[in-house]
Parts: C-alpha cells; sequence; structure tokens
C-alpha cells in the first residue's frame, strides 16, 4: 500500500479515512487532525499560555509533543498520585520528556500536599473507589494549579475512544445534565475556573499510540493498577467492535453529537457554582466535592486514632 500523500511506503492504514501514510506524512495528518480540532472549537491561540495535564502515558505526551511541535506555548502540569511504582515510573517518563525538550514542567506530589492525600489513602478511608478519589483529586488539582498560576486554558489527553465511550455511557443512562455539558471546550462557569479543552477528541487512541510510536516518544505502558472504571472499557470495546465492520462509527457518533444533538440538552442557563464554604473553589453545595472527600477522610482517620 502506497502513502496518500507522497506516494512512498505506508506504514500505517486508517480505515475511517481510507487513507494510508508513511511516518513522515503520518505525522503531518496527525498535527492537522489537533489543529482542526483546536481552531475550528476555538481553543486557544498562540498567544495564549495553555497548561497541559500529563500524566506520563502516550495520549498526554503525545498532546503535548503536538502541541509544542504546533508552536504553541505549552506548560506541562503532572500530578504524582502516590500508586506506588506506577506513579514514580509515570513521574520520571514525563521528567524525563520535559527535560530532553527542555519544556517547563510542574510536578505536584500529592503525598506532600497540605493535608497529605495521595489516592490509597484517599480511597482506604473512604471506602470510595479508587478511580473515582482520584477523580475528585484530579479535578480540584487541575482547576486549583491552573487558576493560581494563571493559566486561561487546561489542556487533557482525551482521545475519541475516551470521548465516544463516554458519550455511550451518558446516552445508555439518558443523563441529560451530562450530554448538556458534554464538549471538547468547557469555557469557564465562574471565575475561579479556566476553559477545559480536549485537543486530542478527533483522533483514536490507536492513533495517538502509532504517534508516540513514530515520534520515539518514551511513555508508561502499564496500567494503573486500580484500573479504570470496567465499564468504559465495556463501551471502548462495543465501540470498536462497531468500528471494525463499519470504520468512521466513533467519529460520526461523537462529531454529530456535538452538531445535532447536544443543542437539545444545552437548552437554559445552566445554574452556576457558588464559592466553597472550605476552600473558595467553586462548588455546586455548600462544600466542593474535594472539600467533601477531605472532610469524610479526616472524620475516619479520627476515628481510627481514637480506637487505636
Ligand atoms: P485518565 O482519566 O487517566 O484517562 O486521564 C485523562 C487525562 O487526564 C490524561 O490524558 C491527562 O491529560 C490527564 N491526567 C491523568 N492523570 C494525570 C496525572 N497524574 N497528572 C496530570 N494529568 C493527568
Ligand atoms: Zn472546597
Amino acid at each position: 500500500m502506497k502513502c496518500t500523500r507522497c506516494r512512498s511506503r505506508a506504514e500505517v492504514y486508517l480505515r475511517q479515512h481510507n487513507s494510508g501514510f508513511c511516518r513522515r506524512c503520518f505525522v503531518v495528518y496527525f498535527h492537522r487532525q489537533v489543529t482542526r480540532a483546536i481552531e475550528h472549537e476555538r481553543m486557544f491561540t498562540t498567544e495564549e499560555d495553555v497548561l497541559v495535564a500529563v500524566s506520563g502515558g502516550k495520549d498526554s505526551l503525545a498532546l503535548w509533543d503536538t502541541l509544542h511541535e504546533l508552536g504553541y506555548r505549552t506548560t506541562g502540569l503532572h500530578l504524582s498520585l502516590g500508586i506506588g511504582a506506577y506513579s514514580d515510573h509515570s513521574t520520571e517518563k514525563t521528567k524525563r520528556f520535559a527535560e530532553t525538550r527542555d519544556l517547563p514542567l510542574i510536578t505536584v506530589p500529592l503525598a506532600e500536599e497540605e493535608n497529605g492525600l495521595a489516592v490509597p489513602a484517599v480511597a482506604a478511608f473512604t471506602h470510595r473507589p479508587a478511580c473515582s478519589a482520584c477523580g475528585v483529586l484530579k479535578r480540584h488539582y487541575f482547576d486549583r494549579l491552573a487558576l493560581d498560576r494563571g493559566f486561561p486554558v487546561l489542556a487533557t489527553g482525551h482521545n475519541l475512544d475516551d470521548e465516544a465511550a463516554r458519550l455511550l455511557g451518558n446516552v445508555l443512562r439518558w443523563q441529560t445534565d451530562h450530554l448538556a455539558r458534554q464538549h471538547p471546550v468547557l469555557p469557564p462557569t465562574h471565575e475561579r475556573f479556566v476553559r477545559k479543552v480536549k485537543p486530542l477528541f478527533r483522533v483514536t487512541e490507536y492513533e495517538t499510540a502509532v504517534y508516540a510510536f513514530f515520534r520515539g516518544i518514551d511513555y508508561v505502558i502499564e496500567e494503573c493498577p486500580n484500573s479504570v472504571g470496567a465499564s468504559q472499557l465495556l463501551y471502548k470495546e462495543v465501540l470498536n467492535r462497531l468500528e471494525t465492520t463499519s470504520p468512521g462509527t466513533k467519529l460520526t457518533f461523537l462529531q454529530e453529537f456535538l452538531n445535532k444533538g447536544r443543542p437539545a440538552f444545552a437548552e437554559g442557563e445552566p445554574v452556576p457554582p457558588q464559592p466553597c464554604e472550605s476552600c473558595g473553589m467553586p462548588a455546586y453545595g455548600h462544600v466542593c466535592s474535594y472539600c467533601k472527600l477531605v472532610r469524610e477522610v479526616e472524620t475516619k482517620r479520627e476515628r481510627t486514632r481514637r480506637h487505636a
């Protein structure tokens, strides 16, 4: 098979675009998909400082590499979650990536933050699934650090598979409030929130893996030992089966939802968040989800201490 762009030997074939690419042209194709997402959805400009959330996995490192190559002003933000060797490896890979490209990186070890709360401790003390505790911690630190350091926008490495699976989950339960908010660009709904964007929403997980490989990016291959929610994995599997028989299903499902479906759910003004009584960050109750989690942990810790 020949490369669709330059007619040399193709190394990768993308059925959903009916195109084959050699290494060099695949990288061009990938950058174009990301540029299209950024420009079409007005995510950010080359004049803005973008905070990129990097886990050390293929998606977020591919994202950081792409944004840097395309000439955007980027700073990495890495949270060291305290999940044993997995977190140590993730932090190592992220640091090395930043060093070799001379890019600024902010690393936050959660265990050393004000209340010493890393993911395992939180999960153990609250009986919440580790992934749900982890999600609350990540969202809180992303919001707070972007705000404290003065970044107008935060980018994450969510890809097409992530977004299509999330859409399927929301549709299966008809979670209309979630459907109204599912978009690759979330404008701030409060002055203490920054814009949140997902520039990889048009490229598949397979494509980010190919990109990382072609670009020689060294990333953490092992999955988080807590593993992502089982249902999310099942939705991805189902979508991949549909994609096999009908290439392009994932992109059409998501893109047409954004074009036609979402406006039907997004009617009316969303209820604006109020400042959290405890930390001042925006919250949808008296206290934000993060402070609720911290209080839960503190109560349990206190109880354990008294019984010790
Ligand atoms: P996940 O929720 O693990 O699928 O990750 C989704 C996105 O969140 C990644 O592509 C990253 O942009 C970001 N992210 C996940 N874990 C971390 C972390 N430990 N530090 C910084 N960003 C992260
Ligand atoms: Zn709070």
